[in-house]
């Protein structure tokens, strides 16, 4: 038997008795004679209650104190799940993430991963014990203060330990008993997958389905870490994320030509209007941007008015960086040269991800046409090989998701979809 990791998600432990229903699983496991290491994220929504306290006390809090704070959430669980799994007669001890070894880059808020150095982590192993991590956070390489990696961080955390000590699996446990087709919380018919790739989870999870993190799936990929997805709430088999499809009964399971539908309504759209349409215009207005250190989604620019000889370039981002990129543009404002910015955080992003797009070409129009068919207006579209999104209003969005889901026959004749516990937050 080998080492699993397996990280449970803030919704498994978001109360006393979750925690205490999460340690019998983990107590499972080891008694199975495997070596058990568990990532653990802050409980239920402790983490945007920490948020919301930052706010109030100042409007821009400065990153590393904020990172000090927003690890304290994964902490509380750490140590009250090894307490919990100390009560059942096991011997467990928990870990901050820079005790356990995760090495970051010193961007506050959303570090990378540089390094793991899991020795502490070994040695607990090897004394017996059942080690617990607390997700979502490291240490900075060069000045040593404690980072955060982005919402949802704990599922990196989890996939970065399980290659940095070769485990056999990384499981992620969570409120619903896998990855579906859409998001169970708007689409009742969504159906669970027993297996995707690596490539459609990762468009996925970057297209806003946030059962999994994009950044655990690059990192899960690049180092070919087979990730089993399920809950921590029923006994049922979960979705396999891997290189390789899994095996059923005799045969491989197919790779599905569309994996699903994915929607976002966390990103903004910043217009610039009135620039100037020649060569560099572009480039000043993006370079604002990502000297600022903000990703950008969607780009388009409009054609340009003949009278006039100016144009509008509209961009998405996340809301969240939305006032440090309006600030930064109007601080630029003469060097870029335009006449004024619109900001719209009423917008939502619909995405049908699949393999089978790349040999199917009738999959574009049938996309539009289940939009059309539902009365959705599109704003923005973007494509890759295997993902079409579009922009639309948010208060579309559902309607759209689940007209789409019908469309590509992706409904499930069984009511598999639960949702077993949070809040959606
Ligand atoms: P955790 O607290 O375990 O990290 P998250 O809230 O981050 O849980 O992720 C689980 C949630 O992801 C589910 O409750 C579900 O609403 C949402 N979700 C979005 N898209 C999907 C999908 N395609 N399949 C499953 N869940 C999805
Ligand atoms: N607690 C952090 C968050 O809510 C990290 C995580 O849950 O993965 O984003
Ligand atoms: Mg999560």
């Amino acid at each position: 038997m080998g080492l699993v990791v397996q990280k449970y998600g803030g919704s498994s432990v978001a109360d006393a008795e979750g925690i205490k229903r999460v340690a019998k699983r983990i107590v499972e496991a080891k008694k199975n004679g495997h070596q058990v290491v568990v990532v653990v994220s802050a409980m239920g929504d402790t983490t945007d209650e920490l948020i919301d306290l930052a706010e109030q006390v100042s409007p821009m809090p400065a990153g590393r104190e904020f990172d000090m704070l927003l690890t304290a959430g994964e902490r509380i669980s750490m140590a009250l799940l090894a307490m919990a799994i100390k009560n059942l007669g096991h011997e467990a001890q928990s870990f901050t993430g820079s005790q356990a070894g995760v090495i970051t880059d010193s961007v506050h808020n959303k570090a990378r991963i540089i390094d793991v150095t899991p020795g502490r982590i070994r040695q607990s192993l090897d004394a017996g014990n059942i080690a617990i991590v607390a997700g979502f956070q490291g240490v900075s390489q060069d000045k040593k203060d404690i980072t955060t990696l982005g919402r949802g961080g704990s599922d990196t955390t989890a996939v970065a330990l399980a290659a940095a000590l070769d485990a056999e699996v990384c499981e992620i446990y969570t409120d619903v008993d896998g990855v579906f087709t859409a998001d169970p919380r708007v689409v009742k018919k969504a159906k669970k997958i027993d297996w995707i790739s690596f490539e459609d989870m990762l468009e996925l999870a970057s297209s806003g389905s946030k059962v999994l993190l994009h950044r655990c799936v690059e990192y899960a990929r690049r180092y070919n870490i087979p990730i089993h997805v399920r809950s921590s709430f029923s006994g049922l088999k979960g979705t396999w994320v891997s290189s390789e499809p899994i095996q059923q009964g005799d045969k491989k399971v197919e790779q599905a030509i569309i994996s699903g539908v994915a929607h976002d309504t966390s990103e903004a759209k910043i217009t610039v209007v009135g620039v100037p349409d020649k060569p560099g215009e572009a480039a000043a207005i993006f370079r604002t941007i990502s000297d600022a250190e903000i990703n950008i989604d969607m780009i388009v620019q409009n054609v340009s008015a003949a009278s006039t000889g100016l144009t509008d370039i509209s961009f998405t981002l996340p809301k969240a960086e939305g006032r440090k990129a309006i600030d930064a543009l109007e601080k630029n404002k003469h060097g870029i040269g335009f006449d004024s910015l619109r900001y719209d955080d009423q917008i939502g992003k619909i995405s049908l991800v699949g393999a089978g797009m790349k040999t199917n070409p009738g999959v574009t129009a049938d996309f539009f046409t289940a939009l059309s068919d539902a009365g959705v207006n599109i704003e923005l579209i973007s494509t890759s090989e295997i993902r079409i999104s579009v922009v639309t209003r948010a208060d579309d969005v559902n309607e759209a998701v689940r007209a789409v889901h019908t469309a590509f026959g992706l409904d499930s004749d069984s009511d598999e979809a639960v949702v077993y516990g949070g809040t959606g937050r």
